[in-house]
């Protein structure tokens, strides 16, 4: 089958909250923008329930919703929405080139909002309900999740700083909190881990993996199953919830090799925009931010990532990581704004020219 052929100003690759929000921006700027949603439409706010910590709603908004709203307000502005798969993307040139398998889409700026997604452990019982008790007492995310568990028994699996965090959070609701983790030593920080220590709600058991989750989906979460990694003894610990916090891993396989990224693959963006060091590719949300990992953080950053995609189309500087600013016509202003370095390679000062002897006319 021959493949459609795209052309488009900005492609946002990415459909939770920083994706739609960068289409709400980008379409009020009359860009036209293309969002290609993936495999997991409206993100990681789809897979929870409530939503209490989002600013204007004040008696909270279930997730799915929240994000039909977002959707619904890219659409009213003229998002173009297309569901589909992206197998390979070419950087390397602009326009920039996303394949699908039924679409080769060229444009201008791409912002990458493709997020992240929690690692899950692949145990009985882990699923979202109905095929397991995913959203009836299991979870990976405190922040979002942890108010239900108001006076409930709680473990974390885990033993990284997500862990550590999740554990000392949620201790705010729960009668106590149990961290399980697979070995005898914690991988979390010191810092981390003495706040954890210290906490007279959270207790460890040591060397055990947690292999099935219990419970119906009338009763929701009654225990898990542990198997104890030096003994080889199984046994069950009865508790109300299941927080998984074996860290997160974001969607950027696609763009391996071609973009910057951490030893997890978070895209490295510029501390003040969301330029990546590819000028005209933006990112922003949870794909390039491992810290806040927020709803209405990765709207903030949306925002920015199509405010700048707006200025690089209209040829003004944006920001990259090292500090450089570039411009669509590929100028390149140095990080210490002294010099501007054309295509051709020609350094000039960054000075505005005077004209007709008047300073202070500028073009
Ligand atoms: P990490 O990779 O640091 O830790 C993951 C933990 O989960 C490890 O203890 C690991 O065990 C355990 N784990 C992994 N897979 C499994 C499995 N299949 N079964 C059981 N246990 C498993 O991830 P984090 O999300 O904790 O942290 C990611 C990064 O984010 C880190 O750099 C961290 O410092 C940072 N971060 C910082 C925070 C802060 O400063 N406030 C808060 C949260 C994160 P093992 O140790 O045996 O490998």
């Amino acid at each position: 089958m021959t493949s459609k052929i795209l052309h488009r100003n900005v492609v946002i690759v990415g459909s939770g909250p920083a994706g739609l929000t960068a289409a709400i921006y980008a379409a009020r700027a009359d860009l036209h923008p293309l969002l290609i949603e993936g495999p997991q439409p409206g993100g990681q706010l789809t897979i929870t329930t409530e939503v209490e910590n989002y600013p204007g709603f004040s008696k909270g908004i279930q997730g799915p919703e929240l994000m039909d709203e977002f959707r619904e307000q890219a659409l009213r502005f003229g998002t173009e929405f297309l569901v589909t798969w992206i197998k390979e993307v070419d950087l390397s040139h602009r326009p920039f080139t996303l394949y699908t398998d039924d679409h080769i889409i060229k444009t201008r700026t791409l912002i990458i909002a493709s997020g992240a997604s929690a690692r899950w452990l692949g145990i009985p019982g882990e699923a979202p309900a109905p095929q397991g008790l995913g959203g009836l007492g299991v979870s990976a995310c405190a922040t979002c999740d942890g108010f239900f568990f108001k006076g409930k028994y709680i473990i974390v699996v885990g033993g990284g700083d997500t862990a550590m965090e999740e554990a000392n959070f949620l201790t705010r609701y729960a009668s106590r909190v149990t961290v399980v983790h697979r070995r005898d030593k914690l991988r979390a920080s010191k810092i981390m881990q003495e706040k954890a220590f210290k906490n007279p709600k959270i207790d460890f058991i040591w060397n055990a993996d947690v292999t099935e989750i219990l419970g119906t989906q009338e009763t929701g979460v009654t225990g898990v199953r542990l198997h104890d990694t030096v003994t080889g003894e199984e046994r069950e610990l009865a508790c109300e919830g299941v927080f998984v916090a074996i860290g997160h891993k974001p969607n950027t396989d696609m763009f391996r090799g071609q973009l910057e990224m951490d030893e997890v693959g978070y895209l490295i963006t510029a501390g003040r925009t969301m330029a990546t060091e590819i000028p005209g590719v933006f990112a922003c949300g949870d794909v390039q931010d491992s810290f806040y990992r927020q709803a209405v953080s990765a709207a903030g950053t949306g925002c920015m990532a199509a405010i700048d995609a707006e200025r690089f189309l209209d040829n003004l500087p944006v920001e990259m990581p090292n500090g450089e600013e570039a411009t669509r016509d590929g100028e390149i202003i140095t990080a210490d704004k002294e010099s501007i370095i054309r295509p051709d390679g020609e350094v000039i000062p960054n000075k505005p020219e005077e004209q007709d002897g008047h300073p202070g006319y500028f073009q």
